[in-house]
């Protein structure tokens, strides 16, 4: 039993201390306390399902204990950090894992702390392997929160400096929903997405570009899923042109999109590099490239990443993907999420503020707008939002209209669970569309 906290006077302290920037869930944010499975409990002793997951982060959900004792064991050796200028054993350990699963031939490893240091390293790979600071990136994309990072990111709304000194040029996504090209058939969109890419290339660049970065399916954005092939298409550009392809994973790596391991393998894509992060530690903080090997080798000067695959994260990661893969998580996303999805979309057809109900796997989006319009509403958006919670059920939001619920639940979510999800989605949507 924890004791009980009071939310508002942590709230005015952190409103003190820590900048104004700092987005908080909810119109009175919540402190979470403790966690079991896909249950946590906040400060002030009210229990929530939980279906974002941090951000997709506690992957295998709370108090896992086989990640637990692998923390335990790591922390009674006495050694939490060594830094990279030492062999770390669970870090080579876990590099060749990585290496094996991730199907990119002579690949290697660069680990970091998170997935905007991930994203930092892949843009250093690709801009000193091509002497070149140009990037292609998507519309609507979202990459990390640094300098580079978020000169890459498409979404104003997470974009508080364009001055990083990399020339992007932004392509079209797979936002169906919101494109003029939306009522193509799959074939004809990715075409169009590849002709918009040559035309980009042609029009905005100049020389080599040094890579182009992209989310196979885009979060923050708004879980924004392009038609299989798209990548496929874009791809053979890129390779027409010897432009290396990074896919950032953070999101959709390690089974989440339930019917392949990375969310690029649906488009029958193998990247030249790619950042994962989130789910790997289970809520540890860890991330890192993979990449091949010519471009992981490629820079001339020493490096370290102090931090970076610390003996800690890196135990705690190989026990999360020892837990991921013993348990197939990837077919459970693939199940539960699949079936979760079609229900939504049920529900999505009889409240009138769903404007659409996509996903893949345990990654699912539900877009509000004004009633029977494609208007975005983030109002009915953060109304759903106060009646999930009041509920009790956690959900994200994004999309760059702050329109788009999220769901991202842990991979071990239950069919039970994804039932009671629903229905308090259900009465969610109901109570957002009556009172639009
Ligand atoms: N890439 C993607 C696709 C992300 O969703 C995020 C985080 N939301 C990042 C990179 C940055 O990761 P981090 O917050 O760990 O720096």
């Amino acid at each position: 039993m924890t004791a009980r906290r009071s939310a508002a006077e942590l709230l005015a302290r952190h409103r003190a201390v820590l900048p104004s920037w700092l987005a908080l869930n909810y119109e009175q944010p919540i402190e979470l306390a403790a966690g079991k499975g896909c249950r946590v409990v906040d400060g002030e002793g009210r229990e929530y399902l939980d279906f974002f997951a941090g951000i997709l982060t506690n992957m295998l959900g709370y108090g896992v204990p086989e990640v637990t004792e692998a923390i335990s064991a790591q922390a009674d050796t006495g050694v939490l950090h060594t830094s990279t200028l030492y062999l770390i054993r669970s870090q080579v350990e876990l590099a060749e894992r990585i290496v094996a699963l991730s199907g990119i031939p002579d690949a290697k490893v660069f680990f970091t702390s998170s997935g905007t240091e991930a994203n930092e390293a892949a843009l250093l790979l690709t801009t000193s392997a091509r002497r070149s600071n140009q990037v292609l990136a998507l519309r609507n994309s979202y990459h990390g929160r640094s300098y580079a990072a978020m000169g890459v990111t498409g979404n104003r709304g997470w974009s508080a400096s364009s001055l990083s000194p990399l020339s992007v040029s932004y392509v079209m996504n797979g936002y169906r929903y919101r494109s003029p090209f939306g009522h193509l058939s799959d074939a004809d969109y990715c075409r169009a997405a590849a002709d918009d890419l040559r035309e980009v290339l042609l029009t905005t660049t100049s020389g080599d570009v040094a890579c182009m970065i992209a989310e196979p399916v885009q979060g923050v954005g708004g879980f924004v899923v392009p038609p299989d092939g798209f990548f496929r298409a874009l791809k053979e550009v890129l390779d027409e042109h010897g432009i290396p392809f990074v896919s950032d994973e953070v999101q959709t790596g390690w089974g989440r999109t339930g019917e392949t391991f990375w969310g690029i393998s649906a488009h029958d894509v193998v990247p030249d590099a790619m950042t994962f992060a989130k789910g790997l530690g289970n809520g540890l903080s860890i991330g890192g490239v993979v990449a091949r090997a010519d471009l992981m080798d490629g820079l001339t000067a020493n490096s370290i990443s102090t931090f970076g695959g610390n003996p800690l994260s890196t135990r705690g990661a190989l026990a999360t993907l020892d837990y991921l893969q013993r348990h197939d998580l990837q077919a459970n996303a693939r199940a539960v999420g699949g079936r979760l999805l079609a229900m939504l979309r049920q529900v999505g057809a009889e409240a009138p503020v769903v404007g659409e109900v996509r996903g893949k796997g345990l990654m699912i989006g539900i877009e509000l707008v004004e009633p029977r319009t494609t208007i975005p509403s983030p109002a009915a958006a953060a109304r759903a939002m106060e009646a999930t919670k009041r509920g009790g059920l956690l959900v994200g939001k994004g999309g760059l209209y702050g329109n788009v619920l999220r769901i991202a639940p842990p991979l071990t979510l239950t069919g039970d669970e994804a039932d009671e999800g629903l229905e308090i989605l259900r009465a969610a949507l109901a109570e957002a569309s009556g009172a639009a």
